[in-house]
């Protein structure tokens, strides 16, 4: 909430707040209004769905007996599941296809892979993409939404969510999501973010009873913007080995196995950002990118279809060899508007 300096909380009353100051200050409660409304609604839909749910089904929902045995590894695999699903449709649709053009799916494919992420995330992708174009435009740089350099690695990881929706509305990432085309199904998210969260909560309570239910949901929407922005832009933008001397601060560390299958082999972001178009990850014998493996079985039935890749013969690493320069920032918007015309 915005509060002018002179404003005495004490008096306030017209008097005291200056022609100037008044818009302002009704600006800033009508902001404080509007945050309250979009966090407390969701609350109390779901507390009156928890009390229809609880008097019509009971307090565990259509399956009482199913968390009765082996909870934690059943909620623990439910979970690694779901993180794995929702960072591979984010990394295949909105990171290699929209983002950087490296490859394309059927629309029926980048649909379904959008509706995921709308139900688990509520994220929409002009937001993400526009923020990440701006990302790689000035990444580790102060204009850089999540660098661990500027912000230290334990914000990034932790809230890095809050930074990046404080960027998506910023006026220089608004330019360049105004820039980026979109149907009117990605318009519909969009302008609804929270009907896909409201519909996945209501069915994970509707089937083991809304404290059990609700706190699932509440750890399905939190676990992964923990991995896929702690994991990739804290991390990987501050340990690891670099296969190339480029000009931020990424790193590889895929060689952490099992963090990397669970956010799609993302995490060899050198290689990323010093080929950012590749749509596979991996230049070294020994480096691994489930996402590519999954987009070549995609393009095997034909719902794939690879545009630019990494190849070591055509490009072997040279570590001498700088990766682009940031100026390359909105490159891919001109490359899209020349594919559109
Ligand atoms: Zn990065
Ligand atoms: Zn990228």
């Amino acid at each position: 909430m915005i509060v002018p300096r002179c404003v005495n909380i004490c008096h306030l009353q017209n008097s005291y707040i200056t022609a100037l100051e008044k818009p302002l200050f009704y600006k800033g409660m009508k902001n404080a209004l509007k945050i309250t409304c979009a966090v407390l609604e969701p609350f109390l839909g779901f507390a009156v769905l928890g009390t229809c749910i609880t008097v019509g089904i009971g307090p565990q929902g259509l399956f009482p007996g199913f968390l009765a045995h082996g909870a934690v590894w059943k909620i623990g695999l439910y979970l690694m599941g779901m993180t794995h699903i929702t960072i591979t449709a984010m990394s295949l649709c909105f990171h290699r296809m929209h983002t950087h053009q490296g490859v394309t799916f059927p629309k029926w494919l980048d649909h379904l892979m959008q509706s995921w992420l709308a139900l688990t995330t509520g994220m929409s992708k002009l937001d993400w993409v526009s923020v990440h174009i701006y990302h790689h435009a000035h990444s580790d740089q102060e204009k850089d939404p999540h660098s661990p350099k500027h912000k230290g690695l334990a914000r990034i990881f932790f809230f890095g969510v809050y930074d990046y929706v404080v960027a998506k509305d910023t006026p220089e990432v608004m330019k360049l999501r105004k820039k980026i085309p979109e149907d009117r199904y990605e318009s519909f998210l969009k302008k609804n973010p929270l009907i896909g969260p409201i519909f996945t909560a209501a069915v994970l309570a509707v089937c083991f009873g809304p404290a059990v239910g609700g706190g699932i949901a509440l750890a399905t929407f939190a676990i992964s913007p923990l991995f896929a922005v702690g994991g990739v832009n804290a991390i990987a933008h501050a340990i690891g080995y670099r296969n190339y001397e480029t000009t931020d601060e990424s790193r590889n560390i895929g060689f952490l196995f099992i963090l990397n299958w669970m956010i799609c082999g993302e995490l060899d972001h050198n290689n990323h950002h010093a080929h950012p178009k590749s749509c596979s990850f991996r230049h070294r014998w020994y480096e691994f990118d489930v996402g590519y493996f999954y987009i070549q079985l995609l393009s095997l039935v034909g719902w794939a279809k690879v545009k630019t890749v990494y190849s070591s013969k055509r490009t072997p690493i040279l570590r001498s060899v700088p990766a682009p320069e940031p100026t390359y920032d909105y490159s891919e918007i001109k490359i899209r508007e020349k594919i559109e015309a």
